[in-house]
């Protein structure tokens, strides 16, 4: 068991500040997921972890031991790749056992761990058979069962799943969150993919441009996102976020869409925390559950719209509304009989949504 420290993490290759200044801290048994699109530096952080790529500056620590000089072999961590990096001329039982032949482990306790580890992964009647001779999912596997027989205080995944397809991938999403709940051991997962970031992590480091944007369980990066980075990279389909105005007059406050569109803010927190907003342009940011299909004018927000498109997804439909210029993504628990250009009314939230500054991305609320 163990817990990760990183302290101002940082590193460079040449001009390229692929991680810079990274600071977080995992605890005994978590499940973290660096998430992040590609070039981010989330792979980067990863390889320092495992003693491949020596930081530039900073720190890491494993149980509150400083392990930058310490070489991978002797950092007890257990590694999943993409590739799985199976090796093709060995049989199932061969690659698994691998770990423990380089160790000279003895043959019989070999077998043991061999037989324990392959029990839970549902792949011990295939052991004698080569890597080209199973599914990509068991061929995934071998390569957790191989990671794991070590007995590893870590486990590190580069993006296990991104060669398998759709089905399988979010199959073994929940066989790998069930496996590492199990088994408790503190786990670094990285990828691109929001959805196994919310459906695996405990908490979730979302990276962008080699520097850390928000480090959160998955309903804090959802519903409380930093900035407008980690707002519009999670959520399917994504945060609408439109251009408006904050207008005050007097005690009331307005956030102005276009000249005949203006919300009032009701709510009193929120009014009190616009007040403090010093920027008149800024950016509003609304999930598309967050907007309401009506079908009358109703107190409150609602403002006349028209349905732009509908993109139907099975079990639910993403709503394209047209309000002035701006096209709102919605979605909603009820199913709307709807046609393009029908007449509609959208309702804006009291209290869920956010205010973007234009320039730093912040989050105002
Ligand atoms: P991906 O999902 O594509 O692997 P990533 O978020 O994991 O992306 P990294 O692989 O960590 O990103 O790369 C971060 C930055 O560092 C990128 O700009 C990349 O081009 C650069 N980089 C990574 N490895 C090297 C290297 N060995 N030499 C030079 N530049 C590198």
């Amino acid at each position: 068991m163990a817990t990760i420290e990183l302290k101002n993490l940082k590193k460079h290759f040449g001009n390229v500040k692929a991680v810079d200044d990274v600071s977080l801290k995992i605890n005994d048994g978590e499940f973290v997921v660096f998430l992040g699109p590609s070039g981010c530096g989330k792979t980067t952080t990863l390889l320092m972890l495992a003693g491949i790529y020596k930081p530039t500056g900073g720190e890491i620590l494993f149980d509150n031991q400083v392990v930058n000089e310490v070489p991978p072999k002797d950092r007890e961590i257990g590694m999943v790749f993409q590739s799985y990096a199976l090796y093709p001329h060995m049989t199932l039982y061969e690659n698994i056992a691998f770990p423990l032949q380089a160790k000279k482990m003895d043959k019989n306790e070999i077998d043991k761990k061999v037989k324990d580890v392959t029990k839970n992964l549902d792949i011990g009647k295939l052991l004698d058979r080569k890597p080209n001779q199973i599914s990509g999912g068991q061929q995934q596997r071998v390569a957790i069962a191989r990671a794991l027989v070590k007995k590893p205080k870590i486990l590190l995944f580069d993006e296990p799943l991104s060669n398998l397809d759709a089905a399988l991938r979010a199959y073994m999403r929940a066989e790998i969150k069930k496996l590492q709940h199990d088994l408790g051991i503190t786990s670094v997962y990285v990828t691109h993919d929001q959805i196994e970031a919310m459906t695996m992590a405990d908490r979730i480091a979302v990276f962008n441009k080699g520097k850390l944007m928000q480090f959160d369980i998955p309903d804090k990066i959802y519903n409380q996102p930093k900035n407008i980075f980690v707002a519009r990279f999670v959520g399917t389909p994504s945060m609408n976020i439109i251009d408006v105005e904050i207008i005050k007059l007097g005690e009331d406050v307005y956030i102005k869409i276009e000249d005949d569109i203006k919300i009032k803010i009701v709510n009193k927190e929120i009014k009190e925390k616009i007040n403090k907003i010093s920027e008149k342009n800024v950016l509003m940011g609304l999930r598309p559950e967050d907007i309401k299909i009506r079908f009358k004018k109703e107190e409150g927000n609602s403002f006349k719209s028209k349905v732009y498109i509908l993109e139907p997804l099975g079990r639910e439909i993403i709503y394209n509304i047209k309000l002035g210029n701006n096209i709102f993504k919605i979605i909603s628990d009820e199913k709307y009989e709807l046609k393009i250009d029908d007449d509609i009314y959208l309702k804006f939230p009291d209290t869920n949504f956010h205010l973007f500054d234009k320039n730093t991305g912040e989050n105002l609320l």
